[in-house]
């Protein structure tokens, strides 16, 4: 506990939160049993050639790894997108053919949404995970049958082109266990909360992991995020809302 607590303050990472999981430290960690990553997802993580995990990185993962909520602040550039899909592909593990998306993120641009997807085909390579992408410019694709668009594990999307879907009735998201708010402060900010609740409302099934990630966390979106998620456990890294 005393050297977690030192790693933490020689890397930054501030903590916030009930029985807080140890950070790891390097990519090699995660191959030994105590995370038992994915052979296919630690291949991957070889072939990026990274030399070693971002402090968001360090935390998140294994926090997520153990199904609990987040809520993750760390600047632009520090690898966020990462710490959130490694966990989530560890956990859907490989292709389920009877449920539909198990796992939805969303981002506030089409931009992120498309950098979103460029990472989880790196990172999931070999694993036959299948990966949908929504975007206003997918929107057209009337020739797609529900059924087809239903054979995905992982969606990504922007908020409003998936509320549409949500009421066009082309998405079920009742089997969603996996939701990730990327660019939370945008997420929950006035011009998009009312879609935000609604995917919330959307994703009905039982028992969801909800993490976010943001470079900021105004006070306000602090105290909303608490109300939908459980037990999370707050991280900070370098100064908030730096
Ligand atoms: P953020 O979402 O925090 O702004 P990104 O996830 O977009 O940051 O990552 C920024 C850049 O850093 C990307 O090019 C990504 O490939 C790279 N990156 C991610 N993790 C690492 C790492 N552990 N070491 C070096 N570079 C990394
Ligand atoms: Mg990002």
């Amino acid at each position: 506990v005393e050297e977690a607590k030192a790693f933490r303050k020689q890397h930054k990472i501030k903590v916030y939160g009930t029985d807080v999981p140890n950070p790891f430290r390097t990519f090699e960690d995660l191959a030994s049993p105590a995370y038992n990553l994915n052979p296919m997802l630690y291949k991957n993580l070889m072939t990026v050639k990274y030399k070693t995990p971002t402090p968001v990185q360090m935390q998140s993962i294994p926090i997520m790894l153990k199904g609990r909520d987040v809520m993750s602040c760390a600047p632009t550039g520090s690898g966020k997108t990462m710490a959130f899909l490694l966990p989530i592909l560890q956990d859907l593990e490989k292709p389920e053919k009877k449920t539909s998306y198990r796992a939805l993120i969303i981002a506030p641009t089409r931009e992120l949404v498309q950098q979103i997807a460029r990472e989880v085909k790196h990172l999931s390579e070999g694993t036959k995970l299948r990966v949908n992408v929504l975007t206003k410019a997918t929107a057209a694709d009337k020739f797609q049958t529900p059924e087809s668009r239903q054979k995905f594990d992982i969606l990504i999307t922007t908020p409003l082109r998936l509320v549409y879907a949500i009421k066009e009735k082309e998405v079920d998201l009742s089997a969603v266990r996996h939701l990730v708010l990327d660019e939370a402060d945008k997420l929950l900010d006035q011009g998009f909360l009312e879609q935000t609740d609604e995917i919330f409302a959307a994703c009905s099934g039982s028992k969801i992991q909800k993490s976010l990630f943001s470079a900021t966390f105004s006070s306000h979106v602090e105290e909303l995020a608490k109300t939908v998620m459980h037990d999370p456990i707050r991280i900070v890294i370098g100064s908030k809302n730096a």
